[in-house]
């Protein structure tokens, strides 16, 4: 069975193993409750690299006071058969405790993390900026790998890797979905049935935007207005953000020209989903 490694210090003896027999490393950096969508990212890191970490460890740093911290689901017995099925390494599962041994600092991306999500959750980014940077000193990857289904996430990655010269590949993924189009997440284990239905609203309403601008929309404002009309059909869904902004700088757009994104975060019930698209 895959090892599940519970200490920094242990880790680290891992990858100077293989670092020491000339091998690549790469990380796959997780939340746990592993579905297909984690598992196209540990795929194309077992394809590009000797040897896979897949980090699986709840940040409570990443989540707000109010938030879903103690309720977001965990079963790493699971994620480790499917780390193994994989062909991953490793897994590192630490304890909180683990990761923050009285921390005093943190690392924190300006204005890109005060748009679109960084809005409804203030103070997730430097969460996730602090336990990255945390994960890439402890492992030392070539390649890190992260999903679309984040892109704020991903763009925020990118320009901290690029402001503090991490010297680590960032990987960028496409959006795993389930058949009927719903982005695959942890989270979507919170939705009632009907809930469930509902939540079809994202994808519909993304794929009407995409095709508004397939069909030569270039204004960014009516996009947004069909993405918005279209969630806001569905009466369990309550639109936190529909946002069009430049994809790499995360400004907002006024056309709709490349490089861009459109991204919505819509509240089903209680459960809080995003979903996305860009235009290369
Ligand atoms: P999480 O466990 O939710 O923090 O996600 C860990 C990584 O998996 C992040 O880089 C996510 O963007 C990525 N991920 C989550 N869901 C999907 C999905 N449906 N398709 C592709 N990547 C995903």
């Amino acid at each position: 069975m895959i090892p599940v490694v519970k200490t920094i210090d242990e880790i680290r003896k891992y990858v100077k193993e293989w670092r020491g027999a000339g091998m690549s490393v790469g990380l796959v950096p997780t939340m746990g409750y592993l579905h297909e969508g984690h598992k196209s990212l540990i795929d194309r890191a077992v394809r590009e690299n000797d040897r896979v970490v897949v980090s699986d460890f709840v940040n409570p740093t990443q989540f707000g006071p109010n938030e879903d911290l103690e309720a977001y689901p965990r079963d790493i017995e699971r994620d480790a058969a499917l780390c193994e099925s994989a062909g991953a390494a490793v897994i590192f599962n630490p304890e909180p405790d683990e990761m923050y041994d009285n921390a005093l600092t943190t690392v924190s991306v300006d204005k890109i993390t005060k748009v679109l999500c960084g809005k409804t959750r203030p103070t997730h980014f430097a969460g996730v900026c602090t336990v990255v940077s945390k994960l890439f000193n402890i492992v030392k990857p070539d390649r890190a790998y992260f999903g679309q289904k984040d892109a704020q996430q991903l763009c925020v990655v990118r320009k901290m890797v690029k402001d503090l010269n991490f010297d680590i590949e960032i990987v960028g993924c496409p959006i795993v979905r389930e058949e009927d189009g719903l982005a695959k997440s942890s989270r979507n284990t919170y939705l009632s049935a009907e809930e469930r239905k509902a939540a079809l609203c994202l994808s519909r309403s993304l794929k009407l935007g995409r095709e508004l601008i397939a069909g030569g929309q270039d204004s960014a404002a009516a996009v947004k207005d069909a993405v918005r009309k279209e969630i806001e059909k569905e009466p369990l869904a309550r639109v936190d953000y529909v946002e069009a902004v430049n994809a790499d700088t995360l400004e907002e757009a006024e056309k709709t020209d490349a490089p861009l994104l459109v991204a919505v975060a819509v509240y089903i019930g209680k459960t809080r989903l995003i979903d996305n698209f860009i235009i290369e």
